[in-house]
């Protein structure tokens, strides 16, 4: 499945079996590879293009045979001289453990990787979508956080690499939109969890689950009363493809979250009682500069997209659960993504 050809070799073999070229980078993640399936399902061309850094191929294997589909490994601070009618910018490690793990690598993979991006789609009038982040508003000083509300970044801590790495991409799309017109949404993605996410990928909602499922103690870092809002992914690509789809200058930024915030505490007492788990709490030093509350005001996706989250969160974390739950049994990745390329 992984190619070697070159960028226009590719681009052009998908451009002759007709159908909307599309570009998905970090297409082998946990966002990424959902969103392949769905573009494919709706008839797209897709090209994902990842270092594998923290995605996956098995995270592909549904969609590895699909005629319309095209892996290739590729880093996104290298250029990538292919077309595409849109592209969607997803390439980034998105747990603090990846992020901080390589900070240098962070600020180039979202200032570096968003500039050869934002290069091709002016080059070839391609509409392109940013995956930002609520990280872009730090230790939040207002509650619900608003699309207006500019934030309260540390920009010299172990958050800051992609922090400001994500408030330097944003910088430079709308600088791109001013300045070329370049045809760009840009989505301020909230916490979002489901199948998918890697074992070790050391988010909260894939440790609490790991940990629960295997009677391990679940790490609490802090005193657990920090918040958080949970959004089933499949909800979020309903969200990110409604913007991508909404009219020429609707550019965002735009919140893509659900609004419901639960204390960290509250998140592992739920997955202990939904997995029967045996499982104790156990408190971890709380990291620097974790916000301590985050949620998202989803007004102005509601407003303009009528979109807004279905899945409850008991509702996700069953699927997910269910999902590492055959993860583990069978010692392999179990795809969930099947169904919706079919
Ligand atoms: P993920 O770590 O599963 O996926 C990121 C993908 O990008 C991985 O496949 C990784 O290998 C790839 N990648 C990283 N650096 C790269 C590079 N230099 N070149 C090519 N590929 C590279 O994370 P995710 O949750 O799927 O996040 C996807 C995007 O959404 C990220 O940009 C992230 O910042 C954003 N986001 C996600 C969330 C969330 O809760 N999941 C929240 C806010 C923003
Ligand atoms: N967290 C935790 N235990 C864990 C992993 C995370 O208590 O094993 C907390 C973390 O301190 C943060 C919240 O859960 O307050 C969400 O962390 P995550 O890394 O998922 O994402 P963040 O929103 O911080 O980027």
């Amino acid at each position: 499945m992984a190619g070697t050809s070159s960028s226009t070799d590719v681009t052009d073999k998908q451009a002759a079996r007709g159908g909307r070229r599309t570009i998905v980078t970090g297409g082998a993640g946990f966002l990424g590879s959902h969103l392949a399936a769905r573009l494919l399902a709706q008839g797209d061309e897709v090209l994902a293009l990842d270092n594998l850094v923290t995605g996956s191929e098995a995270n592909l294997e549904p969609l590895r045979d699909h005629p319309r589909f095209r892996f290739v490994r590729h880093d996104v601070t290298v250029p990538w001289k292919g077309s595409a009618e849109r592209v969607f910018n997803l390439a980034c490690c998105a747990s603090p453990k990846h992020y901080q793990s390589d900070p240098e690598k962070t600020v180039r993979t979202c200032m570096e990787g968003s500039l050869n991006m934002l290069r091709l789609a002016h080059r070839t009038d391609a509409r392109i979508f940013q995956a930002s982040t609520s990280e872009v508003y730090g230790e939040p000083e207002v509650h619900p956080q608003k699309e207006s509300y500019r934030g309260s970044v540390s920009p010299i801590g172990p958050r800051a690499c992609y922090d400001e790495g994500k408030r330097c991409a944003e910088a430079l799309f709308f600088d791109y939109h001013r300045v070329h017109g370049t045809d760009i949404k840009v989505a301020r993605i909230f916490n979002t969890y489901g199948p998918q996410m890697q074992l070790d990928d050391g988010r909260v909602v894939s440790n609490f689950i790991v940990q629960a499922l295997r009677n391990e103690p679940i790490t609490i870092y802090g005193d657990g009363s920090q918040t958080r809002s949970f959004c089933y992914v499949d909800d979020l690509i309903d969200g990110i493809l409604a913007l991508v789809d909404s009219p020429r200058g609707i550019t965002g930024p735009m919140n893509l979250g659900n609004p419901v915030e639960i204390t960290v505490l509250d998140l592992a007492t739920r997955i202990i009682a939904l997995t029967g788990s045996r499982s104790r709490l156990v408190r971890r030093p709380i990291p620097v500069d974790d916000p301590t509350r985050r949620c998202p005001d989803i007004g102005l996706a509601k407003e303009t997209l009528g979109w807004s989250p279905r899945v409850p969160l008991e509702e996700g974390l069953r699927r997910t659960a269910e999902w590492f739950e055959r993860k583990l049994r069978d010692g392999r990745q179990v795809p969930e993504i099947t169904s919706a390329v079919a």
